[in-house]
């Protein structure tokens, strides 16, 4: 397995970064994902957008330019052979004797590695998943996408013990979004999902399913709802960018309409499968 540090491709076993990394000690940092299938990357224009808004966010100067990034995503996907699966990009501010303020001169970390999944043919989105629900207690930026991700880990760690594939975070009495993914409920023929703000991640999956339910004139409406809608929701499903448009069947342990992936949502994901190329 090859990995990218610091402008180098190496083993993965050959892998170091510094004990002083902040993004070790203060998750000083922001990371990026996103997923190929057939061995091309998927809607990755808009994934450099999100990772060059973040890091301008926490205000550190992009290391590489789009092409630059391009380049080290298609070498590793050719490296190591990748079919289906993603690449995960994290820049931190770097290392540095530890401090909570930082100089500007300090010279960011760069990883970036590949992981194998199945994405295309994943069975949880032939029967649906399962989500639970879960407090949203994440801090007030969460259009940053930082890898400071304890709440996440807390929500998803819940979910998976429960046997769920996803935590839907609430916040009072709204849901704000998965532990890792877009939340949709679908109502009659309307398309639910919360409007961005800093509530929640914009997510690159949501917008490229608006775009295509768009373009097909089906009804999108951008606004708050509640768990409790979601549980009366004739369907419901989230979105991210390994798991396209992934159908959520119970919440809770209430079932969510027939109880087994909608015909929306069924159309949704066969419409972002073929925008992927699968
Ligand atoms: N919200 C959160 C909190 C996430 O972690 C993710 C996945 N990174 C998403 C939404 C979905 O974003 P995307 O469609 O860009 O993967």
């Amino acid at each position: 397995r090859i990995v990218f540090v610091n402008g180098s491709y190496v083993p993965f076993e050959e892998a170091n970064i510094s004990i002083m990394d902040r993004g070790f000690l203060f998750a000083d940092g922001i990371y990026e994902v996103s997923a190929v299938v057939n061995g091309k990357l998927v809607d990755n224009e808009a994934h450099m957008a999100r990772l060059d808004r973040c890091l301008k966010e926490i205000d550190i100067v992009n290391p590489y330019s789009y092409e630059q990034w391009i380049e080290i995503e298609k070498e590793l996907v050719k490296r190591n052979e990748l079919k289906e699966g993603c690449v995960y990009m994290q820049v931190t501010r770097g290392a540095a004797e530890r401090d909570f303020s930082y100089d500007k001169s300090i010279k960011p970390t760069v990883v970036a590695f590949t992981q194998v999944k199945n994405i295309v043919n994943n069975p949880a989105a032939e029967t649906g998943g399962k989500a639970i629900s879960v407090e949203d207690i994440r801090w007030a930026r969460r259009d940053i996408k930082s890898v400071g991700l304890l709440a996440q880990v807390f929500a998803k760690q819940a979910a998976k013990e429960a046997g769920a594939v996803e935590a839907l975070m609430v916040q009072d009495g709204y849901v704000t979004e998965g532990g890792s993914s877009t939340a949709f409920i679908i109502a009659g023929d309307k398309i639910i999902t919360r409007p961005l703000s800093r509530a929640i991640l914009p997510g690159i999956t949501r917008l490229t399913v608006m775009r295509l339910a768009n373009e097909k004139n089906l009804t999108i409406e951008e606004r708050l709802f509640t768990l409790e809608e979601a549980f009366a929701a004739d369907e419901a499903f989230i979105t991210s960018a390994t798991t396209f448009v992934m159908p959520i069947v119970s919440i809770d342990g209430k079932q969510v309409g027939s109880g087994k992936p909608g015909p929306l949502t069924k159309r949704l994901r066969a419409l972002y499968l073929e925008m992927a190329g699968a």
